[in-house]
């Protein structure tokens, strides 16, 4: 894919995203997207931010500065401390669901303008669908899929294997096969599907597609 044919794919699932009412905007690098998020804190100043897990948020840097206390006038609520000191971890993805920005990444975009999630607890898609005042999402260029069809077998053949063998210890089949087999597995990844058609409020999910491939 050349530079050209990829940055037109980008503009078009702007185009289309935006008709469906969602904000886009479009960053060339996992650098110029964390400091997209870092300004847009400074001019949205939320008082409580949560995320989900995603490795091109991750990528960002910007989850390392709000553990290191950068942000000392915000409430971070993190359902990923390591291991999980106090127990807590699952009360603070609860808390979550109200913060006033929650950030995270998608699974899958289709330029018929949808967004496709799996979750294993649904932590990270509940918030995407109602609670926080905003939600920022971020997409590497190799997110995007031509259809809805495409972008759902995206995440049965190359997320939802990829991101269960990065869970230590799970023993899925597809961390074997590095495809989907339908299991029944109690360590399933696959338990709930989410798939925004359209944002309501208009605007309320910023999309940022990112010009370089990112995340699972
Ligand atoms: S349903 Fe099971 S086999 Fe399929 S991707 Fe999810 S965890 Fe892997």
């Amino acid at each position: 894919m050349t530079d050209q044919t990829t940055l037109s794919t980008l503009e078009r699932c702007a185009e289309i995203l935006r008709r469906n009412h969602f904000d886009v905007v479009l960053q060339p690098d996992l650098a110029a997207a964390g400091q997209y998020l870092r300004d847009e804190i400074q001019r949205l100043t939320p008082k409580s931010i949560s995320f989900g897990d995603s490795m091109t948020l991750l990528a960002t840097g910007l989850i390392d500065d709000l553990r290191a206390g950068k942000y000392p006038d915000i409430t971070f609520y993190d359902g990923f401390v390591a291991g999980n000191p106090d127990g807590k971890n699952m009360e603070r993805r609860r808390q979550g669901l109200l913060s006033d920005l929650f950030l995270t990444g998608i699974n899958a975009i289709s330029l018929e303008g949808s967004l496709h999630w799996l979750d294993m607890i649904g932590n990270r898609i509940a918030p995407v669908a109602f609670g926080p005042k905003k939600v920022i999402l971020l997409a590497g260029r190799n997110k995007i899929c031509p259809t809805p069809a495409d972008a759902e077998a995206r995440i049965r053949e190359i997320a939802a294997p990829k991101n269960a063998a990065r869970h230590e210890g799970f023993t899925t089949p597809c961390i074997k096969t590095g495809r989907c087999m339908d299991c029944r597995s109690p360590q399933r990844i696959c338990n709930e599907h989410l798939i925004l058609s359209r944002c309501y409020p208009a605007g309320r999910i910023t999309v940022v597609l990112i010009d370089q491939e990112a995340g699972l």
